[in-house]
This record gives structure tokens, C-alpha cells and sequence, in this order.
């Protein structure tokens, strides 16, 4: 950083400190610029702005992002060898109970492209019918949520916040039941078939994260990522 630059930085920092209202002004996410969306008065959130709002819509964080597929795929590996090794287990046990609780009161697969404008419970039933309808195995369902702890746990700046953990793990729920596709066929007045293909995927953000990540953490209560540190500690060495 040139000192002229810190210059600026320094006397940027000396005007904030002196505006006493400029905690309400300035999105709270530093160094972001954004004014809050109550300051533009777009919105009531007198913290952050509405980037960052969407942000943690999407990610359960105001700063920190999504863990990737890739990313969770060895953890979730890991977890379920180790579930595998230890279904006896009374939390484990209970834990896959639970799962197979929420497939059955889950009430019939909706398809995606119905469920816009449906309260958030609606569409986390939609979620857990669809894991259902799709034979994703319990099992595979509490793997999702170890593979969170387990990838927190390995993270040099992870985000310790329930929120976070919760949304994630949702989110990676999500994912694994998938979309709806539908194809139809008609044929032509030529003799030809015409195939029309959909593919909707619920858009992965908001209150259904929530909702679907509380209800998961409600069902794998007790499991813990210590019990199986040991053995993720080999995926980084
Ligand atoms: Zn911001």
C-alpha cells in the first residue's frame, strides 16, 4: 500500500468514526462501500446492503460463500463410511430414523415447477418428498449434514454460525434431490418426433434453506464431527 493511499484510507476511516450516523448508512460488511437498503430506502435493514442481503439469502453468511460439490464430496464419503461402520450406534440409529420419519410424513413429490409462491414448509416437504421419491437412501441424508461439520472443521476461516452450518447442509439436501425434468414427445404432421425436454431446479436460497436446514440438524441431533475427526483428518495428508 503506496502512503498515499493509506492516506486516504485513514482519512476515509477518521470521517466514518465521525459521522454518527453512518452505522446505519454504511453496509456493515467490511470494507464494502454499499449503503444500507434502509438508507436508500429500498428496504428496512438499517446493517447491510442489498448485495449483501442476497448474499446471505443465498450462502447462510454475509461474507462467506458456498462450499462447492467437490469440495464436500470426500467429507460426505468419509461421514458415510463412517455411519456404515457404526449404524448400532443409538445416535446413528436415531438419526436414520428420523430421516425415514420425514420421508413418510412428506406427503406426495411436487414438481418444481409448482412450488413457486409456496410458503418455505411447503417446499422443504417438497424437498424431503423428492430425496424420497428419488430412493435417496436416510443414511446418505446424515452423511450431508457430518460432511458439513466435518468440512467446517478442516476450514482455516470457516463460519461458525448455526446459520451458516444449517444452510449449507440444506443447501447440499437440495442438490441431492435434484430437479424436476420432464420430456414429452409429439409427432409431427410429417411423420417426425418432436421431443420438448424441461428442466426446472428450485432456486437454492432463502427461508426454505432455513427451514430444511433446522429440520436436518433437529434430526441428526447429537452427532457430532468429533467422533469422526480422525478419520477425515486423512483427506488433507
Ligand atoms: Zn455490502
Amino acid at each position: 500500500m503506496t502512503a498515499s493511499i493509506r492516506q486516504q484510507k485513514l482519512a476515509a476511516l477518521r470521517d466514518r468514526i465521525a459521522s454518527p450516523q453512518d452505522a446505519y448508512e454504511r453496509c456493515r460488511v467490511y470494507p464494502c462501500p454499499n449503503r444500507t437498503t434502509a438508507d436508500q430506502g429500498e428496504g428496512l435493514n438499517r446493517l447491510y446492503c442489498r448485495q449483501h442481503i442476497e448474499h446471505y439469502r443465498r450462502h447462510g453468511s454475509y461474507v462467506k460463500s458456498s462450499y462447492r460439490s467437490q469440495e464436500l464430496r470426500p467429507y460426505r464419503q468419509v461421514a458415510l463410511r463412517w455411519l456404515q461402520g457404526h449404524e448400532d450406534l443409538p445416535l446413528v440409529r436415531r438419526a436414520v430414523v428420523s430421516v425415514r420419519g420425514l420421508y413418510a410424513s412428506a406427503g406426495a413429490p411436487v414438481e418444481a415447477f409448482r412450488l413457486a409462491g409456496r410458503p418455505p414448509r411447503d417446499r422443504a416437504r417438497a424437498i424431503w418428498a423428492r430425496l424420497r421419491a428419488k430412493e435417496v437412501h436416510p443414511m446418505l441424508v446424515v452423511a450431508a449434514w457430518l460432511a458439513v461439520l466435518l468440512r467446517l472443521e478442516d476450514d482455516p476461516q470457516p463460519d461458525r454460525h448455526q446459520e451458516y452450518r444449517r444452510v449449507q447442509a440444506a443447501k447440499l439436501l437440495h442438490r441431492m434431490a435434484g430437479g424436476t425434468h420432464k420430456r414429452w414427445e409429439r409427432v409431427l404432421a410429417d411423420g417426425t418426433i418432436e421431443s420438448t425436454e424441461l428442466h426446472k431446479h428450485p432456486v437454492s436460497r432463502g427461508r426454505v434453506l432455513r427451514v430444511l436446514g433446522d429440520t436436518l440438524a433437529d434430526a441428526c441431533d447429537g452427532l457430532d464431527a468429533s467422533f469422526i475427526a480422525a478419520e477425515a483428518r486423512h483427506i488433507n495428508s
